[in-house]
């Protein structure tokens, strides 16, 4: 009996459930993975592991979590993807830490509200002498893929009816062939308590489809870099010049582009980093308190002509279907790293409240140090961004040769599902009962990384007594080794916090002006 019971907890494979409009790439990557979908006329209700949808998610759903099961989203995630939520939240952050951090986001009104504002701001550079007047952008709040944009210059055509922002439109954009573009960076939060930042290196560059032209503002394929409306542009399936077919690149083409061009790109994402970093600091402390969760972001991201990135904006359950061939290899992907960095282990397909502890105590404040997964930060090197291989030599791909090779050598071999790591072991002889009980802890089949462990959660997590819900559950988001948050997964390169100080700073609730100070130490050792 004992060993028919061992079978089938190891045969278990790990569930998902999808909300009806998720796109159909989550299932097949789930699939291709060896999970099942949960069947809700078969399986009781917490029968499963990940839970996606397009929405939030009812704080009862979160209060309802299991330490087996994650969740797509955080609550309170869309103060920073409602455009107008974004302005007023970079707004309040400029005004408290000053223009010199925050000044990566153009400047914005929203209307009706700040119209007495937004005129005086126009009229002020109408009457400035020798000044060429600004151009600006109008766009819906509630709305997304370039749906009721305008472009302006003279107040005569600035019509809206409904919620707007107004924004400074970037006119100076740096063109690839005559060519608008912008970046859609993702960005995957897997704890807002401690802070958790990782940033994909893979991503898309998204083409306007007609050359860029300030005398036509009205030329959406000329001016705005939404797929959604450049497929249905005429020159879409044409082979433009130095751009191709279609209206996207994948980041590592635009990276070798660069360099043909002999651009040195890594001071560019150092300073989108940067962005994305105070960016989530707007939104961090309005997060609640909750466990079992991760977020992933599309952040737009606009260069100018003098390389100066610009937030366009922070998207909600940024879109993941597949377009073309290049979204499936940048996607697809991305999905597999998503999965990954949610590190499942072999308990969790068990879906029962045993293997874990679910009821540590977290009240504890160890100080402990951030480390590579090969060790190559120290004690005396207490900002490992500073020299050596850093997290944002990583970031820009400079750090493949090494330990962190690793992850990129496994991904040329063919990824190990869970079904096919179970036929492998079925082949294999029967493991002692003491092994079988160390395997339980083991990762899972395909993960990269050491799975956590019940104990020692204690360095992760706040004390409770400062929130109203306690969390019961460990984290999930660090590494069983040393209890940090892996430094890098497949194409995730982790961002945040990106020194002691900075993981200090964010552990024990958020201290933000102290996260601050350590952003601006970096910047001012990152930036010429
Ligand atoms: P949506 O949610 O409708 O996609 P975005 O803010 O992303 O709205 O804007 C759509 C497109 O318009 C962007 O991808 C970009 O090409 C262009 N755009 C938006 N804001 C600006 C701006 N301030 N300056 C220049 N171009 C902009």
């Amino acid at each position: 009996m004992a060993s028919d019971h061992d079978a089938e907890d190891i045969l278990k494979p790990l569930v998902f459930r999808l909300h009806e409009n998720v796109p159909k790439a989550v299932r097949e990557v789930l699939l291709e993975r060896g999970w099942s979908e949960f069947d809700e006329q078969e399986q009781d209700e917490a029968d499963w592991n990940l839970y996606w949808q397009n929405s939030p998610f009812r704080m009862t759903d979160h209060r309802s979590i299991k330490p087996w099961q994650r969740l797509n989203h955080y609550p309170e995630t869309a103060r920073i993807t409602r455009k107008d939520y974004l302005a007023r939240h970079l707004k309040r952050m400029k005004g408290i830490y000053g223009p010199s951090l925050y000044e990566f986001s153009p400047v914005a009104f929203i209307m009706p509200n700040d119209y007495v504002k937004f005129m005086a701001e126009y009229t002020k550079e109408r009457q400035a002498l020798g000044r060429k007047p600004s151009y600006w952008i109008c766009k819906p709040v509630a709305l997304s893929r370039g749906r009721g944009i305008l472009i302006f210059q003279d107040i005569k055509d600035f019509v809206y009816d409904c919620m707007v922002i107004v924004q400074k439109y970037i006119s100076n954009p740096l063109l690839i062939s005559g060519y608008k573009w912008d970046l859609r960076l993702y960005v995957c939060v897997t704890s807002f308590c401690p802070l958790t930042i990782y940033t994909y290196e893979e991503g898309l560059v998204r083409f306007a489809t007609e050359k860029y032209d300030l005398g036509s503002l009205d030329n959406v394929y000329a001016h705005l870099t939404n797929t959604s409306i450049n497929k249905f542009g005429a020159s879409y399936k044409k082979n433009k010049e130095g751009i191709g077919r279609g209206c996207k690149w994948t980041f590592s083409k635009f990276r070798s582009y660069l360099r043909s061009h002999e651009v040195d790109d890594l001071l560019l994402w150092r300073r989108i980093n940067n962005i994305v970093m105070l960016t989530l600091l707007a939104v961090t402390p309005s997060v609640p308190l909750t466990s079992n969760c991760f977020e992933l972001f599309g952040f737009d991201i606009l260069i100018d002509d003098k390389f100066k990135p610009w937030l366009l904006e922070v998207n909600y359950s940024p879109a993941l279907h597949l377009d073309c061939s290049i979204d499936t290899t940048v996607k697809k992907r991305l999905l597999h790293d998503i999965i990954e960095l949610l590190n499942y282990k072999q308990t969790d397909t068990l879906r029962e409240n045993k293997g874990a502890s679910t009821k540590s105590s977290y009240a504890g404040r160890t100080h402990i140090r951030l480390t590579t997964q090969n060790e190559n930060a120290t004690d005396d090197s207490p900002d490992f961004l500073a020299s050596k291989q850093s997290l944002l030599d990583v970031a820009r791909g400079s750090f493949k040769k090494g330990a962190i090779a690793m992850g990129k050598m496994s991904r040329t071999q063919p990824r190990k599902t869970l079904t096919s790591q179970l036929r492998e072991r079925m082949n294999k002889p029967k493991p002692s009962s003491q092994s079988k009980a160390a395997s339980k802890s083991k990762q899972l089949p395909g993960a990269r990384h050491s799975p956590h462990a019940s104990v020692q959660v204690t360095h992760w997590l706040p004390t409770t007594e400062s929130f109203n819900y306690k969390l019961t559950i460990p984290p999930y988001f660090v590494s069983a080794k040393d209890k940090r948050p892996f430094p890098r997964i497949g194409d995730f390169v982790l961002i945040f916090p990106f020194n002691d100080a900075a993981l200090e700073a964010s552990r024990n609730g958020i201290d933000i002006k102290s996260i601050i100070h350590e952003i601006h130490k970096l910047m001012s050792k990152q930036l010429p």
